[in-house]
Order: C-alpha cells, then sequence, then structure tokens
C-alpha cells in the first residue's frame, strides 16, 4: 500500500481560462527563510526541480535569501517560502516513514497569501526508508529534488491563485512516496494551462515588456 499525505485542504475554484502569448517573461522573486541551512547540493537539486517543473509555464525565480533582501528587487511577483526542520539527510531512520503536512500555503479571508510553508524534516521523514536505498551519491539530490516538488506545489496555489487540486500531477493534493523520488514528476495541462493564464503571468509578461 503507498503512503499519501494531504499537501493542503481541497477547495472548490476554477482556474481563469485565457490567451496565452509565448513571451519572455520578468522572474519571480522568491525570499527564502531556513530553520536549518540545507546543504549546497540539497539546495541546487531543489532550485532546479522547481525551475524544470515550472519551465512549461514560462514562470521562472530569482532566489533571494531572506537575510540578504536589500528592499530594493523588482517586485513584480513575488512569494515568501520558510523552510522548516532539518533539511539535510544526516541520521535518517530506515525504520520509520512518518506521516504529516508536506507544505501548505496561507489563506486568509479566502485569499491566497504569497507566503508557503514547507516542512524539510516532514519530507525527510516520509521518504526516509525509501531515501536509504539510494546510493549515497545520489541521496541529496533525490531528497532536494522532492523538497523542490512541494515547493512547486504551494507556488501553483499562489501563482495559479487557486486552492483547486489536479487528479495526478504536481498539483494533485497527495503525494506518494513514489512521486516524491520518481526521476520524472510534472503538471498536468490543466494546471500548467492555470498557471499560463493567470493574472500573475499577465503582470511578469507587462514587466518584461517594459524593460
Ligand atoms: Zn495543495
Amino acid at each position: 500500500m503507498m503512503k499519501a499525505l494531504f499537501l493542503c485542504l481541497v477547495l472548490a475554484a476554477l482556474p481563469a481560462f485565457g490567451e496565452y502569448q509565448d513571451t519572455p517573461l520578468a522572474p519571480i522573486a522568491l525570499y527564502t527563510q531556513f530553520q536549518q541551512t540545507p546543504p549546497p547540493v540539497v539546495f541546487k537539486a531543489l532550485q532546479d526541480e522547481v525551475g524544470s517543473i515550472m519551465a512549461p509555464s514560462g514562470l521562472h525565480f530569482s532566489w533571494i535569501a531572506q537575510t540578504a533582501a536589500s528592499g530594493s528587487e523588482d517586485l513584480v511577483e513575488l512569494a515568501v517560502i520558510t523552510f522548516s526542520g532539518k533539511c539535510d539527510i544526516v541520521d535518517l531512520d530506515p525504520h520509520r516513514s512518518v506521516s504529516g503536512p508536506l507544505g501548505w500555503t496561507h489563506i486568509s479571508n479566502g485569499v491566497i497569501l504569497p507566503f508557503a510553508e514547507v516542512d524539510c524534516q516532514g519530507i525527510r521523514g516520509f521518504i526516509q526508508k525509501q531515501l536509504r536505498i539510494i546510493s549515497a551519491d545520489d541521496r541529496e539530490e533525490a531528497y532536494g529534488r522532492a523538497i523542490g516538488r512541494v515547493v512547486a506545489h504551494e507556488l501553483y496555489h499562489i501563482f495559479a491563485n487557486t486552492t483547486r487540486h489536479g487528479s495526478s500531477g504536481v498539483g494533485k493534493s497527495k503525494y506518494t512516496v513514489q512521486d516524491l523520488l520518481s526521476a520524472r514528476f510534472q503538471f498536468e495541462a490543466r494546471e500548467s494551462l492555470a498557471l499560463k493564464t493567470s493574472k500573475a503571468h499577465a503582470a511578469l509578461e507587462w514587466a518584461a515588456i517594459g524593460r
């Protein structure tokens, strides 16, 4: 039996459909705050995975450590991501798989806010049995990719401005260990379209044209 977790609440909402033009976009500023600094390999893998998952929608990101934020960044669109718990793969327990929420996005009075939290330790605990089976050389990268998939899920809620979920792929509401560790995991066409036709996407297009 596969284990699955709820990433966040499922509520009814429909994406707005519009026309998508293939304009290079301005980057989205992603402010990050880590409770524990991740190893460079983990951080690079998570950034690469977010970039790869979001590439079909045209969204790309400028990662800024919150402590290094100058306040003068280009703020067309932004999100703040807080990573909690241990973000490394030291002392994995091969006998335990821990279930719990992996990530969530804040909503206030029905409005989706650009603030997401990703539970590094929760993701670690959920996949640690299978992570141990992966060769030591590839383990940090696999863990970073798994975190990146949870980040991409929350960014979808924020930038598609929707609480709805897909039936499969990165936009679905529950992930299995296999989803987090498989070689490839992407959005379905519907979620990708919701990102392409979002207000955020249009604002980033206009910002790019104005440069
Ligand atoms: Zn969700």
